[in-house]
């Protein structure tokens, strides 16, 4: 039991440490942030896209994709 409670307490602390990456497109009318890099969204950006963790595109209001996040 008590093995059971470190594995579950290290899962939770290693799933909120984790830096997740998001993708992002650097074009003005952007304001999504993509699961992935090759994602039908990103396709019609007009500028960059770039890899930023969760956090910055969250600090950036960056909504989720509504197409990588169903
Ligand atoms: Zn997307």
């Amino acid at each position: 039991m008590k093995t059971l409670l470190i594995t579950l307490a290290f899962l939770a602390f290693s799933a909120f440490s984790a830096q997740q990456n998001v993708y992002i497109c650097t074009g003005s009318s952007s304001v999504a942030y993509h699961k992935t890099s090759d994602c039908s969204g990103l396709r019609n950006c007009k500028g960059t896209v770039k890899k930023i963790t969760l956090q910055e595109a969250q600090k950036m209001n960056r909504r989720a994709c509504k197409i990588c996040y169903k």
